[in-house]
């Protein structure tokens, strides 16, 4: 049956603090009509990110906000429902669509073909996608560690924790991951092969993280912040390195809470840096490949949550930043 219209998800207003579902709005827009130049994309799996919290905000950040009303923006993978552009023909897999949304008109330039030999489509938004990406550039490019070398990463069974942490193993260090619930942790050491898992909502998790780097920690792969961050800061060694990749438990906090300890920065020689994915245009490619190859040869595991129908995503991204996803979280278009 031919779809008429364009369900989207709207931005309803500006959150106060944790979001919730009265911030969005749903809506039907018609299907949009591509211009010049331009490729009319069904979406079918859009990705929910944590940043698109820093978006739902007025404040200035590297992400641009969402304005009150417009369409929540995102990324997608989708089909290619007509074009008049070379190179695109009606049912090909693209990466490239925008939006909580089914339709999108998008510039020929800002889509790529997806390879459909080298994983199924919903995996360019996460192993192979941005979230990918991101791991491989916090662990080769920002704070690479040495073999044998003691590696901790929080948010380990998420869709980049999970990736940094089989990186960081494949770099030959002893790999402990931090993550929220025994279920969780299990998936990490037993799927995932992270030597350790420590569940930080566990009581007397500070001390059980102690425990498990006895020989403290030389990389800290940060994706949460808070509590999780001050449990690994006294176990970082000298000459430390964090990759400040995301600190999830603070987006909504308002004022942010205060920071790390700069003295013991300075006594121990710490490095941290922080990055953003988007200032590393030639590693997507690079972990495209380099990651394909790892899942052929069954070195790279990953897992999804899928979430069914547009409506859901509200929902679904509100449980994201509280930890209720498991694994990489996408919205299938259905
Ligand atoms: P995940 O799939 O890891 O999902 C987010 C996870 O964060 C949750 O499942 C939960 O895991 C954890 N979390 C949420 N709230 C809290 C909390 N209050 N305390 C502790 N943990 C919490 O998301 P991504 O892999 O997509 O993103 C991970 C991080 O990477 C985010 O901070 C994100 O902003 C950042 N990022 C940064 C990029 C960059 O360019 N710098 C690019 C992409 C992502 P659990 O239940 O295990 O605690």
């Amino acid at each position: 049956m031919t779809e008429t219209t364009n369900p989207q998800v709207l931005l309803a207003r500006r959150p106060a603090g944790e979001p919730v579902p009265e911030d969005f709005r749903l809506a039907e827009a018609p299907v949009p009509v591509p211009g010049p130049g331009e490729v009319l994309v069904r979406n079918r799996f859009l990705s929910l990110d944590p940043y698109m919290r820093g978006r739902m905000n007025e404040a200035k950040s590297y992400a641009p906000p969402v304005a009150i009303g417009a369409v929540m923006g995102g990324r997608c993978v989708g089909q290619v429902v007509s074009s008049a552009v070379e190179g695109f023909a009606p049912g090909q897999w693209v990466a490239g669509g925008e939006g909580w949304q089914h339709f999108s008109a998008v510039p020929a330039a800002a889509l790529r073909l997806l390879d459909p030999d080298a994983a199924p489509p919903s995996a360019f938004l996460g192993v192979l996608g941005m979230p990918g990406t991101t791991a491989w550039v916090g662990t080769t490019e920002i704070a690479p560690v040495k073999p044998g070398e003691t590696f901790v990463v929080s948010a380990a069974s998420g869709a980049v924790g999970s990736v940094a942490g089989q990186i960081a193993r494949e770099m030959g260090a002893r790999v402990v991951g931090i993550a929220g619930g025994a279920a969780k942790c299990a998936f990490v050491t037993a799927e995932l092969g992270f030597d350790a898992c420590l569940d930080h909502r566990a009581p007397g998790f500070p001390e059980a993280l102690a425990a498990a780097c006895p020989d403290g920690v030389d990389v800290y792969f940060e994706n949460v912040g808070g509590a999780v961050q001050r449990a690994v800061w006294p176990l970082l060694n000298p000459f430390a390195r964090v990759a400040v990749c995301g600190l999830v438990s603070e987006y909504s906090a308002e004022p942010p809470p205060p920071g790390p300890n700069l003295r013991e920065m300075m006594g121990k020689r710490l490095t941290l840096r922080g990055f953003i994915v988007g200032d590393h245009p030639r590693a997507a490619a690079e972990w495209r490949d380099t990651g394909a190859r790892w899942l052929r040869d069954g070195r790279l595991k990953y897992r999804e949550d899928v979430v069914h129908g547009l409506s859901r995503a509200p929902e679904a991204f509100l449980g994201l930043l509280a930890g209720r996803n498991f694994g990489k979280l996408v919205v299938a278009l259905d």
